[in-house]
C-alpha cells in the first residue's frame, strides 16, 4: 500500500512540500555548483592570462638585463691589451693596470664586479681591488663558470658570493693567446638590483635554477627555498661548487606538481616554508596560480605566482549571488504556490458554500412546497368550514326569521284577539241592550266597537308600513311646517297629558330631503314615545331643537322621562323591541321610523341625555333649492 493513500490530507500536503523543497534544494545545489565551476574557470582563467602576460614581461626583462653583460667578458678577453695583462700578471705594474682596467670597465657597465683569473682559478686583478673584501688573491677554481671558461666556453652561473656573500650571476670567458689559454675574464652581475625593481612591481615572481632553488624572487622570504627536496647529487654539486649555503636551502611548502618543472596550476605556499617552528600553525597558506617559463640557455625557470584571492572573491560573490537568486526563485515559487494553493482552497470553499446554499435552498423550497400544500389543504378545509358556517348562518337566519314571524304572529294575534274579544262582547252587549230598549247604552257600546276597530286599523296600517316599498317622491320639505303640522295633529293628546312642547334652535333652516307625510309619521312616533315615557308626570316637557350643520339639518327631541332602558338601547331600532305592556306597544314604531329616515338618506339615533330623559336625534340632508320652490312642496 502506498503511503499517500492513507496519509491524512494535512500530512500529505506537508510531505509534498518537503518533496518540493528537496527537489528545489537539489536543483539549486546543481545550479550553484555549476555557477561555482563556471565562475572559477572564468575568473582563474582571467588571472592566468594576466599572469602569463606579466610573466612574459618579467622573463624578457630578466633576459635583457643579463644579456647586456653576457658579451662583456668575451669583448674584454679578446682585447690585445687584456691578453698582454694576462701575460704579465706576475708584474705588479701589470696587475695595477689590470685592476684599474677592470675597475673602469666595471664602472662603465654597471656590473657588480669584473675580475681576471689565471688558469689555476687564482684572481690576480679585480674591480673591487680597493674594497673591503677584494677578490684579488682569491681562488675560485671550484666555480663551474671558471671550469666552463677553461673548457673554452662562455661560463654562466648563479651563486652566492663566497667572499662578498652577495648573490650574483657570473659570466666567464676564456682569455686565449693563440691556442694557449691564459685565464678567464669574469663579470659578476648584481641580482639584488633586479630584485629591488621586481619588489616594486607588486607581483610574486621567482627564478629557480635546475635544482629548484629559488635564487631571484620578489619575496625575500622565498629566497634560497627549494621547490622540492634536494637530491643527493644536487647537494653534492652545491657543496662542491660552494654555490649556496646548504643550511638555507629548505623546501617551500608547495604542491607536488610544481616539482614537475614548467607546469602551471594552483599551488598553496606557506609564507615561512616547510618544517616545524614556533609559528608553524599560525602561518597562513596562500593559494597562488603559478605560471612558469623555462629559459633554456640559462637552464632557469621563471615563475610568477598570481594570488587567487581576488579571483576567489569574485567566485564567492558570484556563488553568493547565484545562491541568492536561487533562494529568491525558491521563495517566489513558494509564494506563488502558496497563493495558488490559497486560491484553490478559496474556490473549493466557495464551491462548498454554494453547494451548501443550493442544498439549503432545495430544502427550504421543499419546506415551502410542503407548507404551501399544507396551506392549500387548510384553505380548502376552511372553505368547507366556511361553507358549512354559511349554511348554518343561513339556517340560523331562517330560524331567526321564523322566530320573528312566530313572535310577530303571537304579538299580532294578541293585539287583534283582545280588541276582537272586546268587540265581540261589546256587540253581544249592544244586541242585548237593543233588545232591552236601552238604546243609549247600546250606542255607547257601538262607539267602543268603533274605537277598537279604529285601533286595529292603526295596527294594520303600521304593518303595512313594513310591507310596502318606500313610496312617494322625496323632495325639499320645510321642516318647520312639518313640525307644526305634527304638533297640530297631536294637539288633543298633548293637551290631555298637559304636556308642553318647547321649540328651540334656528328660526329658519334650509328645507330637507324627505317625504312630508312620512316625516310627520316619524315625528309623531317620537313625540308619542316621549309622552309615554312621561305618562306619570303632571307637566311633561318636550324640547325640539332644530339646527343646520354643513349640508344637514339636525332635529333633536328630548323628553324628561326615565330615559331608555339600558337593555333596550343597543337594539332599540329592531322590530318588536318594546318595554311596554302587551296591548300598549308593538315595538314597531322606532323600527319603522328608522327605515323611513334611512329612505330619506338621513339617520336616526337614540341616546340618554346626561341630565336624564331620552334624546332622539334626526339628521336629514339639506336640500339645495330656492326657498320659493321649497314653500310649494
Ligand atoms: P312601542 O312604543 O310600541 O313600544 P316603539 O318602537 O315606539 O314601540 O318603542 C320601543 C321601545 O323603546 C319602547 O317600548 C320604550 O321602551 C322605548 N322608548 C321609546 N321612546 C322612548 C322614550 N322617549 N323614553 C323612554 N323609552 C322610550
Amino acid at each position: 500500500m502506498q503511503f499517500g493513500l492513507w496519509a491524512p490530507r494535512g500530512h500529505r500536503r506537508y510531505l509534498r512540500w518537503i518533496g518540493r523543497l528537496a527537489a528545489a534544494a537539489l536543483v539549486s545545489g546543481a545550479v550553484v555548483w555549476g555557477v561555482y565551476a563556471w565562475s572559477q574557470t572564468i575568473f582563474l582563467k582571467e588571472t592566468q592570462d594576466r599572469a602569463r602576460a606579466t610573466l612574459a614581461l618579467y622573463t624578457e626583462g630578466l633576459e635583457g638585463a643579463f644579456r647586456k653583460y653576457e658579451a662583456i667578458p668575451e669583448l674584454l678577453a679578446r682585447r690585445a691589451e687584456v691578453i698582454a695583462l694576462f701575460r704579465d700578471k706576475d708584474a705588479p705594474a701589470a696587475v695595477a693596470r689590470a685592476n684599474r682596467l677592470s675597475e673602469d670597465v666595471n664602472r662603465t657597465t654597471g656590473a657588480e664586479a669584473t675580475y681576471f683569473m689565471d688558469t689555476d682559478g687564482h684572481t690576480f686583478a679585480a674591480s673591487n681591488w680597493r674594497g673591503d673584501l677584494p677578490f684579488v688573491g682569491q681562488n675560485f677554481s671550484y666555480r663551474p663558470y671558471f671550469q666552463a671558461a677553461m673548457e673554452g666556453r662562455l661560463g654562466r652561473y648563479f651563486a652566492l658570493g663566497t667572499t662578498s656573500n652577495k648573490r650574483g650571476y657570473y659570466f666567464a670567458y676564456p682569455v686565449k693567446d693563440e691556442a694557449e689559454t691564459l685565464g678567464a675574464v669574469v663579470v659578476k652581475v648584481d641580482v639584488e638590483r633586479i630584485e629591488a625593481a621586481w619588489a616594486t612591481g607588486g607581483d610574486d615572481v621567482m627564478v629557480t635554477d635546475a635544482n629548484g632553488v629559488v635564487f631571484i624572487t620578489s619575496r625575500p622570504e622565498w629566497r634560497f627555498k627549494t621547490l622540492f627536496p634536494l637530491s643527493e647529487a644536487a647537494i653534492g654539486q652545491i657543496t662542491r661548487d660552494r654555490q649556496y649555503n646548504l643550511a638555507d636551502l629548505t623546501p617551500l611548502d608547495l604542491a607536488p606538481w610544481i616539482a614537475g618543472g614548467a607546469a602551471s596550476g594552483l599551488v598553496r605556499i606557506r609564507a615561512g616554508g616547510r618544517g616545524p617552528g614556533p609559528n608553524a600553525e599560525a602561518r597562513q597558506a596562500t593559494e597562488y596560480l603559478v605560471e612558469a617559463r623555462h629559459v633554456p640557455e640559462a637552464d632557469w625557470t621563471v615563475h610568477i605566482l598570481a594570488d587567487t584571492r581576488s579571483a576567489r572573491a569574485q567566485v564567492t560573490t558570484t556563488v553568493a549571488i547565484s545562491v541568492l537568486v536561487c533562494l529568491i526563485a525558491i521563495l517566489s515559487a513558494a509564494i506563488v504556490e502558496q497563493h495558488r494553493r490559497r486560491l484553490v482552497d478559496r474556490i473549493a470553499l466557495e464551491r462548498a458554500a454554494a453547494e451548501r446554499l443550493e442544498q439549503n435552498v432545495r430544502e427550504r423550497t421543499a419546506d415551502l412546497t410542503e407548507t404551501n400544500l399544507h396551506l392549500e389543504r387548510e384553505i380548502a378545509e376552511r372553505e368547507v368550514t366556511e361553507a358549512a358556517l354559511r349554511r348554518t348562518q343561513e339556517e340560523l337566519v331562517q330560524a331567526g326569521k321564523l322566530a320573528a314571524l312566530g313572535q310577530m304572529s303571537a304579538a299580532l294575534s294578541h293585539e287583534f284577539n283582545q280588541p276582537l274579544a272586546a268587540i265581540r262582547s261589546y256587540a253581544e252587549n249592544a244586541a242585548m241592550l237593543i233588545g232591552r230598549g236601552r238604546q243609549e247604552e247600546a250606542s255607547d257600546n257601538c262607539a267602543r266597537i268603533r274605537d277598537l276597530t279604529g285601533r286595529m286599523a292603526d295596527i294594520s296600517k303600521h304593518l303595512n308600513a313594513f310591507a310596502r316599498k318606500p313610496r312617494g317622491q322625496l323632495g325639499p320639505v320645510r321642516l318647520d311646517q312639518v313640525i307644526q303640522d305634527t304638533l297640530e295633529s297631536l294637539h288633543g293628546r298633548l293637551d290631555a297629558a298637559r304636556a308642553r312642547v318647547e321649540l328651540a334652535g334656528e328660526a329658519r333652516v334650509p328645507p330637507v330631503i324627505a317625504g312630508r307625510v312620512r316625516l310627520q309619521q316619524v315625528l309623531t312616533n317620537l313625540l308619542l314615545n316621549a309622552l309615554d315615557a312621561m305618562a306619570n308626570q303632571a307637566a311633561p316637557r318636550i324640547e325640539i331643537t332644530v339646527e343646520a350643520a354643513a349640508n344637514q339639518v339636525r332635529v333633536a327631541i328630548r323628553d324628561h322621562g326615565d330615559g331608555i332602558a339600558q337593555e333596550v338601547l343597543p337594539t332599540i331600532f329592531d322590530p318588536f323591541v318594546t318595554t311596554k305592556q302587551v296591548g300598549s306597544g308593538l315595538g314597531l314604531g322606532l323600527s319603522i321610523s328608522y327605515n323611513i329616515v334611512k329612505d330619506f338618506g338621513g339617520s336616526l339615533s337614540a341616546a340618554n341625555h346626561p341630565d336624564g330623559g331620552a334624546l332622539f336625534v334626526l339628521e336629514l340632508a339639506a336640500a339645495d333649492v330656492p326657498a320659493a320652490l321649497a314653500a310649494n312642496a
